[in-house]
């Protein structure tokens, strides 16, 4: 069976045909916009996210020292208007990001356009925020910065696992670079692959049961079909 490395031209023109080009995250967003919708994105509907940064921006809380010093109980507050209901707890990311940008890069995330602020250092930065998780931090990385990292979720898991591209005891950074390396680099495939993976996940490839018969990756599969550890 062919590696990943080997298919990743197909499995990236195969899932291109039936998806189309997925509009960029932060498209139209200056960096801190970025960052800050990348971040809600975790927790907020998509169709939800673009109201709920309007809201955050008619309170004047896109900026990063505004943002870093806010009260969470204000932010839920900003959100509601929205119609997003989070607790003030599980925004402590959110202001914990914008306290990093403003102690550890003078508070501009134009600043981190510099590519000589590697991409390594950045992910160890955000990996030490209380609240970010490895895929939180590449969704970062890759999504409002540009940085050709994968951020690995439980769909792609599944995928790469079942296809047999990667080891089921694999660690979060060895599936990473089952993704990444085969991309070259390139950060607008990574984010392209990201946004289809997790369409595969949820139309075909769920965590109970893989529904291969119409699944565009259904071509790549083993030919004794799907490996399927205890694990999913
Ligand atoms: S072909 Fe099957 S195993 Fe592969 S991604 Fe689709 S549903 Fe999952």
């Amino acid at each position: 069976m062919p590696t990943l490395d080997e298919s990743f031209l197909e499995v990236v023109a195969t899932l291109a045909g039936r998806y189309g080009r997925p509009a960029p995250v932060a498209e139209g967003l200056d960096l801190f916009e970025a960052l800050v919708a990348v971040a809600l994105a975790r927790s907020v509907p998509p169709k939800k996210l673009a109201a709920a940064l309007d809201c955050l921006r008619e309170a004047g809380l896109v900026e990063s020292r505004t943002l870093a010093e806010a009260d969470p109980a204000d932010l839920s507050e900003a959100l509601r208007a929205a119609k997003v209901s989070l607790p003030a707890r599980s925004l402590g990311p959110l202001r914990r990001l914008a306290r990093w940008l403003v102690e550890r890069h003078k508070g501009s995330a134009e600043a981190l356009r510099d590519e000589d602020v590697a991409t390594d250092r950045l992910r160890e930065e955000l990996l030490a925020l209380n609240g970010v998780g490895p895929a939180t931090a590449d969704a970062l990385l890759l999504f409002a910065l540009r940085r050709p990292v994968y951020p690995v979720d439980r769909a792609s898991y599944r995928i790469l696992v079942r296809h047999d591209w990667l080891d089921p005891t694999a660690t979060y950074d060895e599936a990473r670079a089952v993704i990444e390396r085969p991309a070259a680099g390139d950060p607008d495939v990574l984010a392209r692959l990201s946004v289809w993976l997790e369409r595969v996940g949820r139309d075909y490839c769920r965590a109970g049961v893989a529904r291969c018969e119409h699944c565009p990756l259904q071509p790549f599969l083993p030919e004794d079909g799907p490996r399927e550890p205890e694990t999913f």
